[in-house]
């Protein structure tokens, strides 16, 4: 079977490539055949993360997910806490020590396996 694209692995990055391929023809009037070859089970079957998700890349790739009815991530981040552990226990520490990447607000609790699945769709 011949196409046009062929993309290694339906992981996040994956799946963003095809489905960007797909959207820049439809864009330019045309269209082209994108294969995903994945060696898990299923989509979603080999993704490791159970994460805390930033959903920048989403919002550029499909603008209207959070109104699909089979949204991958409905739980946000409302607040931070870090603690250093030890064996008497643990010390909270301040969140403005914290860098800004460990700032998780806007950010989604979910998994990235269901985020796939909804990409794979
Ligand atoms: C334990 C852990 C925790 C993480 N936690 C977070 C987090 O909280 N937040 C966050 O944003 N990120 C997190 N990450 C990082 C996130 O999982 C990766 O950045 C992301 O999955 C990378 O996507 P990818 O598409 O490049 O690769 P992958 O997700 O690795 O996807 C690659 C896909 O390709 C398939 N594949 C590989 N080789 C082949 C082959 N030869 N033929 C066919 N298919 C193949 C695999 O089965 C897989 O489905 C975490 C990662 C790990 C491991």
């Amino acid at each position: 079977m011949d196409y046009d694209v062929v993309v290694v692995g339906a992981g996040p990055a994956g799946l963003a490539t095809a489905i960007r391929l797909k959207q820049q023809a439809a864009e330019r009037g045309s269209d082209i055949s994108v294969v995903l070859v994945e060696k898990g089970s299923e989509v979603g079957a080999h993704i490791l993360s159970g994460a805390v998700i930033d959903p920048v890349g989403l919002d550029a790739l499909v603008p209207g997910w959070r109104e699909e009815a089979d949204a991958p991530l409905s739980v946000q981040v409302t607040d931070d806490a870090f603690y250093l552990l030890g064996p008497a226990g643990g010390v909270k520490l301040p969140n403005f020590a914290m860098p800004p990447l460990m700032n998780n607000h806007g950010n989604y609790v979910g998994s990235l396996g269901n985020v796939c699945r909804f990409l794979a769709q």
